[in-house]
């Protein structure tokens, strides 16, 4: 994706309006086709050991996008089998970010309620003789595991007889054995290509809490084993996760087929990557508990409530998912694409209010003291039921410092010595002086206007520039944070050697400002981020703001300024 967003933006509107479908539609109206499936089911199943990030918010359009196409459900699916990572805490921010995004699953369920099912699955395996306890401890069963060259070498205890495994298999579950001690585990191949096929381990010993089963169990099952017969307890039709997980597939179909069991299909997908964000639960974690950051909902971060509390809208998340598309082969995505996304909803639905951030005072020596007449303009422009503003005008106004300039390059259309803007909504002054302060820096501009130039009054006469502008008497202070890029890499999966991700931190991705807003800005109530005219966009901060101290956290600037 190019830095030009329209550009790029522009081109992938024209792919969509033609997008043939992607890989896993094809698959689906396939199956549907064949009669391979009567119903779509998918799930999404995330393990509770963190908040979702914007990867996961892709992983949920999908699946519930797809299903959905096609008639479908989706299960939510916590995958809560380690309980060493895992808490509550997850499970209700999860909950409550797959909602925001507009999806309402079939069930809600937990790996963990299939416990007893995996076990008694586990203990046929043993009876096939197709699993086994092994005493080895996980360094000898690493070690004798072979290379992609040669082959594993099998356990001494690979040959135990069933009735000793079952035996050996049901202390494990009633916590005979410390940590560590023993393990169950599938018996493949040790010869086999796929290393994973290597007599993987089903089963370990874990003496921890569980969030939901509390003490009950002290075995729990591994992802291989877990995830494939969940999905066929749901009768999960497709199974889509990411595409580091296509080795594991020939795992996946192995215990479904041993099992006899509904033959839930897994299929892979490129994950999203993004430019100059770190994507992995383990990192933001890390993020969170060295605060770098100030929690998972950091306007910062890439988590789903990150952006949320950045102003970020469901609406645009989604889209962005579908502009990204469903790839088959690891990419990255830049991060100007999101910000394009969320800049398109907004300009349609955000509330229109003045603004100015870095401010300098400006006197209109001929408009009466004392006097205030009001300005009218749409609240949004894109929305009549929005209705009007009526906007205070006044003797004095704060301006953009950045909208004045003494000795201007040519092409600067806004105000200068001698110069006239219109000022938005309102009428066209002239600069007549300026006062500095003893350091010469410029505290004061003084201004004529032109009472004939109200818009909709007398007559229009139109000027290069326009300038926005807050009156003093009505000026609100509002502090405003503005954040940039957390990491300084646009691929911060191809790190320098010897560096670590923490190297890449944005020291500037924080920088807190005081400025002044209309009155309005205070009272809107739209409940999404409005735009601060010819600045961008902006949202009243969900934790930090009150009435005494509204603080604002940009989301996005109206054009990408990388
Ligand atoms: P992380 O590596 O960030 O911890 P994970 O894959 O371990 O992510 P899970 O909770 O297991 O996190 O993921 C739930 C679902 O979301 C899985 O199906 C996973 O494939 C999908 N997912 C996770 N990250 C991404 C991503 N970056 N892009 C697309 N899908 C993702
Ligand atoms: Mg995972």
């Amino acid at each position: 994706m190019k830095e030009n967003n329209k550009g790029a933006a522009g081109k992938l509107n024209a792919l969509s309006e033609v997008r043939s479908l992607n890989f896993l539609e094809e698959i689906v109206e396939d199956h549907l086709e064949k009669g391979v499936h009567k119903s779509v089911l998918t799930r999404f199943p995330p393990e509770p050991n963190g908040y979702l990030h914007i990867g996961h918010a892709k992983s949920i359009c999908l699946n519930f996008g797809l299903a959905k196409k096609y008639g479908g459900q989706t299960n939510l699916r916590f995958d809560d089998t380690n309980p060493t990572k895992e808490d509550v805490e997850y499970v209700d921010s999860i909950k409550e970010d797959v909602k925001w995004l507009g999806f309402d699953w079939a069930r809600e369920l937990y790996a963990s309620d299939y416990f007893e099912q995996l076990y008694d699955w586990a203990c046929i395996l043993i009876e096939k003789g197709l699993a086994y306890v092994d005493d080895q401890t996980q360094e000898q069963i690493r070690s004798n595991r072979g290379t992609v060259t040669k082959p594993g070498t099998p356990s001494p205890y690979r040959d135990r007889a069933v009735e000793e495994n079952l035996l050996l298999f049901r202390q494990m579950r009633d916590g005979k054995f410390a940590d560590g001690e023993k393990v169950l585990r599938a018996k493949i191949d040790m010869a086999h290509p796929n290393m994973l096929m290597r007599d993987p381990i089903m089963y370990r010993t874990i003496h921890a809490h569980h969030h939901r089963t509390g003490d009950r169990w002290c075995i729990y099952p591994m992802y291989d084993y877990a995830h494939g017969q969940s999905d066929s307890i749901e009768k999960i039709t497709h199974s889509i996760c990411t595409l580091e997980f296509d080795v594991h597939r020939p795992l996946y179909d192995w215990f479904i087929e041993k099992l006899d069991i509904f033959p839930s299909k897994q299929y892979e997908f490129a994950r999203l990557n993004i430019t100059y964000t770190v994507m992995s639960k383990r990192k933001l974690l890390q993020l969170v508990n060295n605060n770098y950051v100030t929690g998972w909902d950091d306007p910062r971060m890439p988590t789903i409530s990150g952006l949320r509390r950045r102003g970020y809208t469901p609406e645009s998340i989604r889209m962005f998912a579908d502009k990204v598309g469903v790839a088959k082969r690891d990419n990255i995505i830049d991060l100007s694409l999101l910000e394009w996304c969320v800049r398109e909803d907004l300009n349609r639905r955000a509330n229109r209010y003045m603004t100015v951030l870095d401010p300098i005072k400006l006197v209109i020596t001929n408009y009466p003291e004392g006097k205030t007449e009001y300005c009218s303009a749409a609240v949004n422009p894109g929305e009549e039921s929005a209705g009007r503003r009526e906007i205070p005008f006044s003797r004095e106004l704060y301006i953009e410092r950045a909208d004045f300039m003494e000795e201007p390059p040519k092409k600067y259309f806004r105000l200068r010595p001698g110069g006239e803007v219109r000022l938005k909504y309102s009428y066209i002054i002239q600069c007549e002086n300026i006062i500095k302060d003893q350091n010469g820096k410029i505290i004061e501009i003084q201004c004529t206007y032109d009472p004939s130039t109200k818009p909709g009054e007398g007559k229009w006469r139109s000027v290069k520039g326009t300038i926005h502008w807050v009156s003093v008497p009505d000026a609100h202070e509002i502090e405003v944070r503005l954040f940039d890029r957390l990491f300084l890499k646009p691929d911060m999966d191809d790190l320098e050697e010897g560096k670590e991700y923490i190297d890449y931190l944005n020291p500037n991705s924080l920088e807190v400002i005081k400025g002044y807003a209309e009155q309005a800005l205070i009272k809107d109530n739209s409940g999404i981020a409005v735009q601060f005219e010819r600045i961008g966009y902006f949202i009243t901060d969900n934790v930090d703001s009150c009435e005494s101290k509204p603080i604002f956290n940009k989301t996005v600037g109206l054009r990408s300024n990388w």
